[in-house]
């Protein structure tokens, strides 16, 4: 029997040093396992700023690479969005792919992440993430003993399924695992403690100052820095600063610690940012909290159609998410509503981890079961003769293998002719920041006259240029494990 998700996810109050989030908006709330609050060492080889996927990655690979590594984490938690993520991690040639006889390849997946992303990434970068990512999906595995479910999700963009699901469908099996791989080797973990500026001497990076709760600290690096503070999905000011579009009329799916704050510190000592106007939203978040919502995984998993107020289809429900997020705001009340039945939520396996939000939505009446169609359709006043049609119609398609409106992708599957029949409404809201430093494929970080800055490196979401304009669903696990591992090792050269 699967393990509860170790999410709290309510009435949580999670505090950084600068702001108290309320139980509202978006926090990682795994419990944090055991930190230090604060140390009263202030040397070391490299310091690693950011508790988040790629942070606990760096350090790792770091200290395991010989270095006393140190890592600062703002919040009063660690994990950041990869806490809070699904935890899908894209990896060509994976273990289940093998078994399940889906040929995938490198060359593919560096193509569909070119693709997905407008040809705008740096190819140099998307060739080592796509190299490594199965590598970093099997040090996950054995090195970190992060365990897996043994099925896929198929995001869209990908031209084949090759989304590994870590247990629970969830970014914390993750971070837990990481943190325990960190806590067995001594690498100290600071909670509540906010880096707030870099530190050179002679042109070379070392070290940083810290907001703590007993003041100020100045760590001192002897090697290197490295940056994982995640992106500026919760940061309105700096999201209009670069995309006026993405004003505070839209939501965020991401924890209050996503503000910028590597970006804003590498600029001031000189670092280059790339591609910060492309920022994504993905397509189904809560109405009004903007939190992305699990139970949509249906429509990942194939089984779910999107339509609007009128009934209709109106989008392939496995595109590009900007594609879909466009084609969302172009419906009555900018909101869609995912059609589903109860084939479909068993087949995504979503509720052992998620029914505590399925429950939620049943209860504020965003997520509707009926008997029929048409019970389900009067619930968010949708036109139900339409609905009925356009799901006969997919029916059809399914049963001809193939869909004449959309071309949805994968193995198309009819829906039941008896209910339990669901239907969600979700809206858009922001998730990725594509956009950050510039670093190269050793990871160091890029002045803005196209020079590395000595001693400091950068991985994750606070870099720029590995997605293009739009990052493919469960690209950025993949990123964060492979350009993580990367700046820990060569940060401990
Ligand atoms: C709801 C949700 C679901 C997602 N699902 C998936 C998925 O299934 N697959 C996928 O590939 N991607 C997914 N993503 C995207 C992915 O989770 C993130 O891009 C990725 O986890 C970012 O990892 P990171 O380590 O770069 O940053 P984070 O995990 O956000 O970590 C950054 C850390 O740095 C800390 N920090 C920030 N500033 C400072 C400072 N000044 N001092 C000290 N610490 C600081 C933050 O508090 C945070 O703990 C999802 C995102 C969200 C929001």
């Amino acid at each position: 029997m699967k393990k509860l998700i170790k999410f709290i996810l309510a009435g949580l109050v999670s505090c950084s040093l600068t702001a108290c989030s309320t139980p509202s908006q978006n926090t990682p709330s795994t419990s944090a396992p055991s930190t230090t609050a604060t140390s009263t060492e202030t040397d070391y080889d490299v310091i690693v700023i950011g508790a988040g996927g790629a942070g606990l990655t760096a350090a790792i690979s770091a200290k395991e690479a010989g270095a006393n590594v140190i890592v600062l984490e703002k919040m009063g938690v660690i994990g950041g969005n990869t806490a809070i993520s699904g935890g899908e991690m894209a990896a060509p040639n994976n273990w289940l792919q093998q078994e399940q006889g889906i040929e995938d390849s490198v060359e593919q997946f560096k193509e569909d992440i070119m693709v997905g992303g407008d040809n705008e990434a740096n190819e140099a970068l998307v060739s080592v993430l796509a190299e490594n990512a199965l590598d970093g999906a099997m040090w996950l595995k054995d090195e970190i003993n992060v365990p897996f479910e043994d099925y896929m999700l198929f995001f869209g963009g990908h031209s084949v399924m090759r989304s590994l699901v870590p247990e629970n469908a969830s970014g914390s099996t993750i971070t837990s695992s990481l943190k325990t791989k960190a806590d067995e080797l001594g690498i100290q973990v600071l909670t509540q403690t906010e880096a707030t500026q870099l530190l050179m001497e002679d042109g070379k990076v070392n070290g940083v100052v810290a907001n703590t709760k007993d003041g100020e600290i100045t760590y001192h690096a002897n090697k290197a820095v490295i940056i994982a503070t995640g992106g500026f999905g919760s940061n309105v000011e700096m999201r209009k600063q670069y995309n006026p579009d993405m004003d505070e009329k839209i939501l965020s799916t991401c924890t209050v610690g996503s503000t910028g704050d590597g970006i804003t510190m590498a600029q001031a000592i000189g670092a280059d940012v790339t591609d910060m106007e492309y920022i994504q939203t993905y397509p189904t978040c809560d109405i009004d909290s903007g939190l992305l919502l699990y139970v949509g995984d249906v429509r990942l998993a194939g089984r779910a159609i999107l339509v609007n107020k009128e009934g209709k289809r109106f989008v392939e429900e496995l595109e590009r998410r900007d594609v879909i997020s466009l084609a969302v705001t172009e419906q009555t009340d900018q909101v869609s509503y995912l059609f589903f039945d109860e084939n479909g939520l068993a087949a995504a396996d979503i509720m052992d981890a998620h029914g505590h939000e399925y429950d939620k939505l049943i209860e504020e009446g965003k997520l509707v079961k009926a008997d029929t169609i048409e019970e389900a359709a009067e619930h968010f006043e949708i036109d139900a003769a339409a609905l009925k049609e356009t799901v006969e119609t997919f029916n059809q398609y399914a049963k001809d293998g193939n869909d004449l409106d959309f071309n949805l992708r994968g193995t198309l599957t009819p829906f039941a002719d008896e209910g339990p029949y669901y239907i969600m409404v979700s809206k858009p809201a922001v998730h990725h920041t594509m956009g950050g430093l510039v670093i190269n494929t050793d990871a160091q970080v890029i002045d803005t006259a196209g020079n590395v800055i000595p001693g400091l490196y950068a991985a994750g979401e606070v870099t720029g240029d590995i997605h293009g304009t739009n990052r493919l669903g469960s690209d950025a696990i993949a990123d964060i494990i492979v350009f993580g591992r990367i700046a820990g090792q060569n940060a401990a050269k």
